[in-house]
């Protein structure tokens, strides 16, 4: 069915609907006359990226912490005694760079795990035919064995290393919603999203492409952390929402998906793409230090998202950077 035809009219709750993804999520189901209702406690996400949204009848921002549970019960409560229902929620309410999810461990595997489960019970109790995505990651593959990594691999991951609060809880959510799917009969579909970059990124958020951005603008060299031959395969951020949009939108309720373009690319040739399209000279770089359990390899293989929902990254890697750069008003050579 066609993403609009589908959420037409639907209340939509996002959880971290201030996020970068969330800021998409919401932008494009207002677009299909979707009711959004979004929930965010700002501690990486920011009111600015839905600014824009504020005057839009069919959008409401609620303030709440996810992880205090009774003020999102009775935020739940609300929502549903003013919209008469609740159709789909969108679980996007995490920290998600590694400085970010770092700095809040404890608020990072808590939102990904209890809350969810919070918010999973209540749906069983209040909208026991809602369904709800929740946002994994390419992270549960951890430092990956099996290049590209295909959803059947169970990953490398270490349970207690700086970046387990992220990768385990991403995880343990996985192992949540399939619970709920399985024994409790919910509608629920998990997605595990490979590095996505676009406008509304947190430029302080330390992660490679908005760092490099900020290094752009401030006449600064690029960091370039190990010898910058690890890989990663970078999504545009609105092919990333057709695909998580399109797959709540199926019948596949109880399947995990890769959602990531497959274009790889080694962290050096990031960068020197990057120096290149905003017409700086190739030596701009700086080495440092690989950080630990940094992935070395990165690649989704989509095939079953193809399968599924006839769904395939449509803007290369240069074409989305041009966009994303205009947004922060760099100069480039396009
Ligand atoms: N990275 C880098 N320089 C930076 C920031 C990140 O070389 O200034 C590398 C980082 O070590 C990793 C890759 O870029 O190998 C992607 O890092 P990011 O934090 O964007 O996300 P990750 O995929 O590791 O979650």
């Amino acid at each position: 069915m066609e993403i609009e035809q589908f959420f037409r009219s639907k209340v939509v709750i996002i959880n971290g609907a201030a996020g970068f993804i969330g800021s998409h999520l919401s932008e494009r189901l207002v677009e299909c006359g979707a009711k959004v209702i979004g929930i965010d406690n700002f501690i990486t996400g920011n009111r600015r990226n839905v600014e824009f949204l504020m005057n839009n009848p069919n959008f409401r921002l609620i303030e709440q912490d996810l992880n205090d549970q009774a003020g999102t019960l009775s935020v739940l409560e609300q929502i549903k005694k003013q919209e008469g229902r609740v159709d789909v929620v969108l679980h996007f309410a995490s920290p998600a760079s590694p400085p970010g999810y770092q700095k809040h461990p404890t608020e990072t595997y808590l939102v990904n795990t209890l809350a969810l489960h919070n918010v999973l019970v209540w749906l069983r109790e209040y909208a026991p035919e809602a369904r709800l995505l929740f946002a994994g990651s390419s992270e549960a593959y951890g430092n990956p064995q099996v290049h590209p990594q295909v959803e059947t691999y169970w990953g490398n991951v270490n349970p207690n290393g700086p970046r387990a609060c992220y990768d385990e809880s991403k995880r343990m959510g996985e192992s949540i919603c399939g619970v709920f799917y399985r024994d409790f009969g919910l509608k629920t579909y998990i997605i595990r999203i490979f590095n996505t970059y676009g406008p509304r990124m947190d430029l302080e958020d330390g992660r490679v492409l908005p760092q490099f951005i900020k290094q752009v603008q401030a006449g600064e060299k690029l960091t370039v952390y190990g010898d910058g031959l690890q890989t990663r395969s970078y999504c545009y951020v609105d092919d990333l929402v057709a695909g998580a949009l399109a797959f709540v939108a199926s019948d596949y309720a109880g399947e995990t998906i890769n959602l990531g373009n497959p274009g790889e690319f080694t962290i050096l040739q990031t960068a020197q793409i990057v120096n290149q399209v905003t017409g700086r000279a190739d030596d701009q770089l700086e080495y440092r230090p690989l950080p630990i359990d940094d992935p070395l390899k990165r690649q989704p293989d989509i095939s079953k998202a193809k399968k599924l929902l006839g769904w395939q990254p449509q803007v290369p890697f240069r074409q989305g950077l041009a966009r994303m750069l205009a947004f922060y008003q760099v100069q480039t050579n396009n």
